[in-house]
């Protein structure tokens, strides 16, 4: 089964969309306003029919991608409320453990949407304090860190594929094996 290219997709508009050039096997991933800028081969390229994948949600996109449970979005977005906020405050905010914020809130630093700065505090010692990056850095970050994904799926699928062609070539029994092997 195939998308259709007017199809709406579950009542969402889609802003991005996959292309195609006509005379080479060049793939492009982009938004559909930048589409008629796009070129190959001396060619405009056409946006194509995609096969009928599942819809992601923003979990999915969570774990998949960043490898954090959407609890660990909610808290990105509690902390770039608050604007720099501690262990402490975040937690109070969500009613989270404070290990649990800690964990969360390292590995939000770690895929790059919030920053880290210890801050000295005025009753002595220091403290970890958190911050947004700016919300234009953000969500460019996020969509270069998801073409990335897909671009790394799109590689495992690849290899796959070509593993498949070279059983299928080596295979007496053809496609008989390969059932067994892959499905
Ligand atoms: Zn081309």
């Amino acid at each position: 089964m195939t998308r259709e290219l007017d199809d709406d997709h579950g009542g969402r508009n889609l802003s991005h969309s996959v292309f195609a050039c006509e005379s080479c096997d060049t793939v492009i991933l982009s938004r559909n306003d930048h589409a008629d800028r796009l070129r190959c081969c001396d060619e405009s390229l056409s946006e194509v029919a995609t096969p009928d994948v599942a819809t992601p949600t923003l979990e999915t996109v969570s774990s998949e991608m960043f490898g954090l449970p959407k609890r660990g979005f909610d808290v990105s977005l509690r902390t770039s409320e608050i604007g720099a906020a501690t262990v402490a405050q975040v937690a109070d905010v969500l009613g989270n453990d404070r290990s649990v914020v800690t964990r969360y809130l390292n590995q939000l630093v770690d895929v790059g949407v919030l920053m880290k700065t210890r801050r000295v505090r005025k009753q002595g010692g220091d403290v970890n304090v958190y911050y947004p990056i700016p919300p234009t850095k953000m969500r460019r970050e996020t969509i270069l860190g998801c073409y990335a994904w897909a671009g790394m799926a799109a590689d495992l699928l690849d290899e796959m594929n070509r593993e498949h062609a070279t059983l299928e070539a080596h295979s007496e029994h053809g496609t008989e094996k390969l059932a067994v092997m892959f499905w």
